[in-house]
Parts: C-alpha cells; sequence; structure tokens
C-alpha cells in the first residue's frame, strides 16, 4: 500500500484554505497547507479586512461635517495616512498571527512556500525544491486582478497596490463599476482625494437591483465623485509626474492614478496543473463537480479559484461541505441559495434575494414594496442623503422573494433580513413584527401597503 506525507496538502492559505486545513487538522488528519505570501488570503491582506479600515476612517470626514448640525464645532481636523497605514498593517499582523496560531493548533504543517504539481500526488514547494506527497489536495488558491491589454496598461495600480501607497494622491481615476470600483471611489473621496470613476455601462454594480443602482449612482455624483458613464480606457501615458489618460470619446484625464478594478481571474497560472491532469475553463477555472471535486477523484478546488461566487463566506462555507465530504462521510454540497451581499460604499448598499427585475422574469405575480426617506440623522446633519429600502415580495404566497437597502448600516440590516429569506418567512410575519421606534429598519416592519405590483410582467399600481 502507498503511503503518502500527508492525509491533505491544501495550496493556498486564504479564508477557504485555512478552514478546511484546521477542520481536517482537528479531525486527526496529517495536513499541511503552502502559501507563497502572507496567511490570511485577499480577505485579510489585501481585500475585506483592509478595505473596511480604509471605509471607517474615510467615513469620518463626513461625520465631521455633520457633527455641526448637531452643535459641534470641528475645527479644521486633519488626517495622518501614515497613522492609517500603520493601524492598518498592525491589524493586519495581528490577524495573521492569528491564522498562524490556529494552524499550528490544529496541528496543521505551514510551507511558506509556493506548491506546484509534479503529478497527480505530488507537489514541489519552489523556494527549496522540497516535494512532498499527498493522499488529497485542495487547490485554495484564489483569485487575483484582472490585467487588460492597453497601451500604458503597467503604469496602472490594481486594489493590491493600494494598501502600500506611500501617500495619498491628490486626483484618482478608477476604471471599472464593480465592488471594488465602487468601494474605493468612495473611500477615496471621502479622503478628500479628487476622485473620477469610469464605468462601460450606463450604471454602476451591474449585478443589484436597478433602484440600487441609480441611487446610489446619484449619491455618489451628488457628493462629488464624477462618474463617466459608457466610457472605457484606452491608454495611459506619463507627463511629469502625472499620467495622461486618454479614454474612449477623445475624453482626457490628468491624474495623480489609475486604479483598474476590472474583475478578478482565478490564480491558476503557476500551478502547472497539467501535470496533476486537473482541467480548466478558458479562464483558467479550476472545473469542479457539486461538490468541489475536480476531474482526477482525489484533488478538489474550493474559493475564487473555482469563479462561482467570489465571496469569502461563501469559500468558508465550500471549506466547511468539503470537510464534510471528504472526511466525516457525509456528502454536502454547498447551499448558493439566498447569498448577503453588500458593497461598502457611503452609504452603503446591500441585497439579498432576488432583484425587482428578476422576480418579475421569474414570478406571474410579485409585490414591491418601497420606502424613500430622509433619515432622521440627515434631518438635523442637513445632509441630504436619503436612505431607500426594498423588498419585493411572491404576489401569492407573500413570501419575502428580496430585500434591496441603500443607507447607513444597509450591511447590518440585509445580514439580518436574510435570515427572513432564508426561512422562507412572508411579508405578513413582517407585518405582525413590532416596530424599534426610533430607527431607519422601523421602515421594514411598516410598509404595510404594496406600493405596485406585477401580473405576468406587467406593472399594475
Ligand atoms: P466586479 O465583477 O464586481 O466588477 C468588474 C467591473 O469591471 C464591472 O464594472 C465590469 O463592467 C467592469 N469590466 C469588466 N471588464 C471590463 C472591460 N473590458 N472594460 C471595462 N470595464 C470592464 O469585480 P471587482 O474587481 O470589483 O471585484 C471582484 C470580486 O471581488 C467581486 O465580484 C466580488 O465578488 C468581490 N468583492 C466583494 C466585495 C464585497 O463583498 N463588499 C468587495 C470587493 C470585491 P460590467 O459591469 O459592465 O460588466
Amino acid at each position: 500500500m502507498l503511503t503518502y506525507d500527508y492525509d491533505l496538502f491544501v495550496i493556498g492559505a486564504g479564508s477557504a484554505g485555512i478552514r478546511a486545513a484546521r477542520l481536517a487538522g482537528d479531525l486527526g488528519r496529517r495536513v499541511a497547507i503552502a502559501e507563497e505570501n502572507r496567511l490570511g488570503g485577499t480577505c485579510v491582506i489585501r481585500g475585506c479586512v483592509p478595505k473596511k479600515i480604509f471605509t471607517y476612517a474615510s467615513s469620518y470626514s463626513e461625520v465631521f461635517e455633520d457633527a455641526r448640525g448637531f452643535g459641534w464645532s470641528v475645527e479644521n481636523p486633519s488626517f495622518s495616512w501614515d497613522q492609517l497605514m500603520s493601524s492598518q498593517k498592525n491589524e493586519i499582523s495581528r490577524l495573521e498571527t492569528f491564522y498562524s496560531e490556529g494552524l499550528k493548533k490544529s496541528k496543521v504543517s505551514i510551507y511558506k512556500d509556493r506548491a506546484v504539481f509534479i503529478d497527480e500526488h505530488t507537489l514541489e514547494l519552489v523556494f527549496t525544491g522540497e516535494r512532498v506527497t499527498a493522499e488529497k489536495i485542495l487547490i485554495a488558491t484564489g483569485a487575483c486582478p484582472k490585467r487588460y491589454d492597453f497601451p500604458g496598461k503597467d503604469l496602472c495600480i490594481s486594489s493590491d497596490d493600494i494598501f502600500h501607497l506611500q501617500s495619498l494622491p491628490q486626483s484618482m481615476l478608477i476604471v471599472g463599476s464593480g465592488y471594488i470600483a465602487v468601494e474605493f471611489a468612495n473611500i477615496f473621496h471621502g479622503f478628500g482625494v479628487n476622485t473620477t470613476l469610469v464605468s462601460r455601462g450606463d450604471f454602476i454594480l451591474r449585478r443589484f437591483d436597478e433602484d440600487l443602482r441609480s441611487q446610489l449612482q446619484d449619491a455618489m455624483r451628488m457628493k462629488g465623485i464624477g462618474i463617466i458613464s459608457n466610457s472605457l480606457i484606452h491608454s495611459v501615458e506619463k507627463k511629469n509626474k502625472q499620467l495622461l489618460v486618454f479614454l474612449s470619446h477623445g475624453k482626457e484625464f490628468l491624474v495623480d492614478k489609475v486604479l483598474l478594478a476590472l474583475g478578478r481571474v482565478p490564480k491558476t497560472e503557476a500551478l502547472a496543473l497539467d501535470k496533476a491532469k486537473v482541467s480548466t475553463d478558458i479562464a483558467g477555472r479550476v472545473l469542479v463537480d457539486s461538490y468541489m471535486r475536480t476531474h482526477v477523484r482525489h484533488i478538489w478546488a474550493i474559493g475564487d479559484v473555482t469563479n462561482r461566487m467570489q465571496l469569502t463566506p461563501v469559500a468558508i462555507h465550500e471549506a466547511m461541505c468539503f470537510v464534510k465530504t471528504v472526511f466525516e462521510g457525509i456528502p454536502t454540497s454547498p447551499d448558493y441559495n439566498v447569498i448577503p451581499t453588500a458593497v461598502f460604499s457611503q452609504p452603503e448598499v446591500a441585497s439579498v434575494g432576488l432583484s425587482e427585475e428578476k422576480a418579475v422574469q421569474k414570478f406571474h405575480h410579485v409585490e414591491i414594496y418601497r420606502a424613500h426617506f430622509l433619515p432622521m440623522r440627515h434631518v438635523v446633519s442637513g445632509r441630504k442623503e436619503r436612505c431607500f429600502m426594498k423588498l419585493v415580495v411572491h404576489g401569492d404566497s407573500r413570501i419575502l422573494l428580496g430585500a434591496h437597502i441603500l443607507g447607513q448600516n444597509a450591511s447590518e440590516l440585509i445580514q439580518i433580513l436574510a435570515i427572513a429569506l432564508k426561512g422562507s418567512l412572508t411579508k405578513d410575519v413582517l407585518d405582525a413584527t413590532m416596530a424599534l421606534h426610533p430607527t431607519a429598519a422601523e421602515e421594514l416592519v411598516t410598509m404595510y401597503n404594496a406600493s405596485y405590483r406585477y401580473s405576468y410582467g406587467k406593472k399594475t399600481e
């Protein structure tokens, strides 16, 4: 009988890889994990965590302005980029240590190295040349920013570089209108950077409910973020210490930095997957079945490398399903039904379930409940930033199909509403729920009358 160095070798120590390695280690399996960068992956090192710290930091500029309406005088507040960078670095180092200790506690061997396939059961650790064998292998290498080929592309930065900027630029052009572009447009505007976003469509955030898309776009423009719609980047060239950007339709911009946020692609190039006969599609995504198994029976892939839903909680859920299936003998495929999501713009937008447009395509009878109001905080602060809430309800069963919010703490509200959707609660349960006053959230349980309805795709008042 063949013996292997490990029962499981995990390639990539991001959210998915670490969770899978720890759970398998806790079950007494001999587990190793390889990571060529820092432990924690995109979410912790160059994604969700530092981004949220930046979001909090940039939001203070509005808090100082709003405080005046409540009687505070905040004279000339100043901001230190160096202080923020140092606080952010400390937090990330703390988390990295936490992950490292967790892996050790679960008796997982850590290789700070890049693993590449030599054959179906053998991996080489590139920096040391060591070879290891494993009975089962899990690919969890995540994704990286998509690069586009145009003149001057190397002068642009990606979201990976943002957290290493030596100083705050005075002006920035952001290309793309998805999660990363919108979040960073708001972050840099909050820091006082002259920020412009270039979108190839009419509206930002293509995958969201249309009301949220148009209302956030309006709110961003109102606060001074430039949004150029229906435009593409053509080329970039250096001009003294700045960058001259040429867009389609002959528009030109002179800015300090250009950020490309055009999506992320699976990180599979350096793995030598062909040596293990693992198949990918044209975009480099590792092909897996509903249990995350590749075409090779003892090799699995989870998280962004499979390019399904590029969200941390989804990757962690896949890791838990993988361990249940492979090491606990309980075949468990991930449940992708009802995934709440938020864009940490200012104001935030967050959604769960079907958009109005998708619900109308899917069901004969749909009811829409909407509330659009100036929150009490801004009645006093004077900020003209309205809050928007929408519930999408099945017209026959009254089951909640979707919820969409724009406003402060939208993400927190949607996380809770996701429970209602997961439990297939009806709108009647929301109506029967006592309001908590005075909150913005009470609107969610007091929208008693439908704003409008749809019958077989036709809108009726
Ligand atoms: P997204 O997929 O969100 O957005 C990509 C953007 O790039 C879209 O606006 C898209 O336009 C545009 N685009 C793509 N190709 C081109 C092109 N050739 N020319 C011009 N524009 C183009 O990707 P992001 O990079 O923003 O984020 C990557 C992923 O990371 C997200 O999908 C998300 O899953 C995750 N993420 C999640 C966050 C969160 O949960 N808060 C935060 C950040 C990232 P169009 O819409 O027209 O296709």
